[in-house]
């Protein structure tokens, strides 16, 4: 295979994953860009045993590498099919906190192996230990950009879970004295140990700028808790991007250098978009810790005060007699799985006149765009879904407002409470409306912990139940 077919098919590889990136910014074009991306994913990787065949065929090297390399294509990919078809939505964030966990060790794995053996990653001449100064300097950025990666999303991973026991995975924030200063003087010897690995090529800085940039992964996480997650998901794809960059470079792969640095930049855009979502700082956020003081003592505030409830049926008179209907859907929506007997309802409800439209929060679910997929598995049609900026103005004019199993993206605390823990962050404006009706199967608190004035507004009808169930019922009352 020669060079020119290389150069060309990574060319192929990379066009496809920025038509990947293209259509996955719409709901509309997203299983497009799907497409697009494992086209680009399969040229990717055989080209690439193509040309470490043709690269070790050339050196007069054996082939019995490649066959290794054909298993772990094959036990991966199974590994990877099994997951993603078994995967319940609900599911979906910590198994994307789970992935990014692997790039992250990934690129130490591969960085430890080209320190310890260069000639065999075409570094060095063979029989020749001593790196280029170009590449140590790629190898130990990639190194600490994916150990830090590896312990940060395994942290994710817990909190997104929201099973696990361990103090650490809880959802609620670990805060302590000096932890930015810790965490500060962490960073410096990590970098450090870093500087000397570069200077001198020895084992040790090395193996403790990684042990160290471990440590720092869970202690940037830790500290960030309920509400600010979006945020930590999106940062954590951003740096598993560039930790494969980095080691692309120290790989001399253009295709790793390509494909980690859209997933670093768009990972990166990404996290500005939800910096904006939740009106955060973003350079807080790529430095970690951020929204740390903000979120202590977030749980355990749910108050015991009477609520105003009605039963479906009472909630599809309210509706059937307005003029207009806003939905706000949220988690409660994908635990349920309850968009398709949604769009049944939003459909009776518009063949009796009325306008109905959904509002959707940027970070409402648990993962960036998690409303739109499910609306769109649903077949929702697009002009009835409504980004906040575009809808928040006209709750006002709205006669009915059904909030489904959403808590923390319309929780009024955070326009009208400076000390809450969302304090500034943007919300749906579901208080303005002349009537809202709240769908949840209890007063629990949502992901950040905290009680929801909406829910006691003399306004109100909560309608306890599952989501599903209950619009179902709806359904069947507007029959
Ligand atoms: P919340 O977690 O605030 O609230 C969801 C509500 O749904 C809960 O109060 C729960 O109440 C209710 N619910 C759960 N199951 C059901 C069910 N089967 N039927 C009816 N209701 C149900 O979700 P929001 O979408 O409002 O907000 C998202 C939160 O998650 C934000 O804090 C956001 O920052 C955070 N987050 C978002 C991520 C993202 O990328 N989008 C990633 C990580 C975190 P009850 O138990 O009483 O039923």
């Amino acid at each position: 295979m020669s060079m020119n077919l290389v150069t060309l098919l990574y060319l192929l590889a990379s066009i496809c994953f920025i038509q990947a990136l293209k259509g996955l910014s719409s709901p509309k074009s997203a299983r497009r860009g799907n497409l697009f991306g494992m086209a680009g994913m399969l040229i990717a990787a055989l080209t690439t045993v193509a040309l470490i065949y043709e690269l070790r065929r050339m050196a007069g090297g054996g082939v019995s590498g490649i066959s290794l390399i054909a298993i772990g294509l094959v036990v991966g990919g199974t590994i990877g099919a099994v997951i993603a078809r078994r995967v319940e939505m609900t599911k979906m964030p910590e198994l994307v906190a789970a992935m990014h966990s692997l790039i992250g060790l990934a690129a130490v794995c591969i960085a430890i192996a080209a320190v310890s053996e260069p000639s065999a990653f075409g570094i060095a001449p063979p029989g020749d230990f001593a790196l280029p100064l170009g590449n140590r300097l790629e190898l130990f950025i990639g190194t600490f950009v994916g150990a830090i990666t590896f312990s940060g999303s395994v942290i994710a991973f817990g909190k997104l879970s929201g099973k696990y026991k361990f103090r650490l995975f809880q959802g609620a924030p670990v805060v302590y004295p000096g932890q930015h200063l810790i965490n500060l003087m962490l960073a410096l010897a990590m970098v450090g140990f870093g500087l000397i690995f570069f200077l001198s090529q020895s084992w040790l800085p090395f193996l403790l700028m990684t042990a160290i940039a471990f440590a720092l992964g869970v202690l940037i996480i830790i500290p960030i808790g309920g509400a600010d997650m979006p945020v930590v998901v999106s940062m954590l794809n951003s740096y598993s991007g560039w930790a494969a960059a980095g080691i692309g470079f120290s790989l001399n792969n253009p295709m790793l250098i390509i494909a980690g640095s859209l997933v670093g930049s768009s990972g990166a855009i990404l996290s500005y978009i939800m910096c904006r979502a939740m009106n955060r700082s973003f350079f807080n956020v790529l430095l970690g810790g951020f929204g740390a003081t903000a979120t202590a003592g977030a749980k355990g505030q749910q108050e015991q005060r009477p609520v105003k409830s009605g039963s479906p049926d009472d909630a599809a008179f309210l509706m059937s007699n307005a003029e207009s209907v806003v939905i706000v859907p949220g988690y409660g929506l994908a635990v349920a799985r309850a968009q398709h007997a949604l769009k049944e309802l939003t459909e009776k409800l518009t063949e009796h006149g009325i306008n109905v439209r959904y509002a959707i929060h940027p970070v409402a679910g648990r993962m960036p765009g998690h409303m739109n997929v499910l609306l769109a598995e649903a077949e929702v049609p697009y002009d009835q879904v409504f980004e906040m900026e575009d809808i928040n103005g006209e709750f006002g004019q709205t006669d009915v407002v059904l909030v489904l199993g959403a808590n923390d993206v319309v929780n009024p605390a955070a326009k009208n409470d400076p000390g809450s823990p969302i304090a500034g962050m943007p919300i749906l404006e579901a208080y303005k409306a002349k009537t809202v009706i709240v769908n949840k199967r209890s007063m629990a608190a949502g992901y950040a912990g905290l009680d929801n004035e909406l829910f006691y507004m003399d306004k109100t009808m909560m309608v306890f139940g599952d989501a599903k169930k209950v619009v179902e019922e709806m359904v069947k009352a507007i029959e």
